[in-house]
């Protein structure tokens, strides 16, 4: 089964993306629970968070912090929020969402009643057209930001 990040990254599937280097890429979200939701995922397809190596994990966090600044810049929420739950597409991911409210995160958004029951999915949840999303990753781009911690020089040989 071919992995939707993989392709995206491989450039065969369109993304709104906000940063883009050789470990990592940040991405508008395509069923936002708020306007500004993005995510930061690895390059290398690597399903579960938890098994990234340290150097990635931390850039990865590295990355949603520099975006988490311009998310407040941009969309002036309490709190940008994070979360990985891990479920929608197996390849690891970083959600960053821009919190108005506390459940803003786990987002009643996704909640509906149907019959007599709650449902959580996405026939809520407004699919915003691509130039928003653009426009929403133009708005979060950390491209011209100064690197605050640059990798260590490589070493060439000798
Ligand atoms: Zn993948």
């Amino acid at each position: 089964m071919k992995c939707i990040f993989c392709e995206i990254i491989a450039g065969r599937e369109r993304a709104s993306v906000i940063y883009s280097d050789e470990r990592v890429l940040a991405l508008m979200t395509l069923h936002p629970s708020q306007p500004g939701e993005c995510m930061v995922i690895p390059k290398q397809h690597i399903d579960h968070f938890t098994d990234l190596p340290d150097d990635l994990a931390a850039h990865l966090v590295v990355v949603a912090q520099k975006i988490g600044r311009k998310m407040r810049q941009g969309y002036s929420p309490k709190r940008v929020g994070m979360v990985v739950h891990g479920f929608g597409v197996p390849h690891a991911h970083l959600l960053l969402v821009a919190q108005h409210n506390p459940d803003d995160i786990t987002s009643g958004r996704f909640a509906r009643i149907v019959g007599e029951k709650v449902v959580y999915d996405l026939a809520g949840i407004r699919v915003p057209p691509r130039e928003e999303l653009d426009r929403h990753a133009a708005l979060l781009s950390i491209a011209e930001e100064p690197n605050q911690s640059p990798q260590p020089a490589r070493q060439t040989g000798g």
